[in-house]
């Protein structure tokens, strides 16, 4: 199953590859990863980079952890 963030005012979502807890994690320890990433030369793991970028963009925002609805 894959989950994603969506935002729930502008309607976006993203679908990271990762897990469910690493996007729960992610979400609540942005600050803190943010923090991280300006002391790290090679930067994040692309899913991190993702999310994080979402999350700022909705800054703000209602964002919720979401499943991926099936295709
Ligand atoms: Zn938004």
């Amino acid at each position: 199953m894959e989950f994603g963030y969506q935002c729930e005012e502008c309607e976006e979502a993203i679908w990271p590859a990762t897990t469910r807890s690493e996007l729960d994690w992610l979400r609540r320890r942005r600050h803190l990863v943010a923090e991280v990433r300006r002391h790290l030369s090679g930067g994040l793991d692309g899913w991190m980079e993702e999310g994080l970028e979402f999350l700022d963009r909705h800054d703000g925002h209602s964002v919720v952890l979401v499943q991926r609805p099936g295709r």
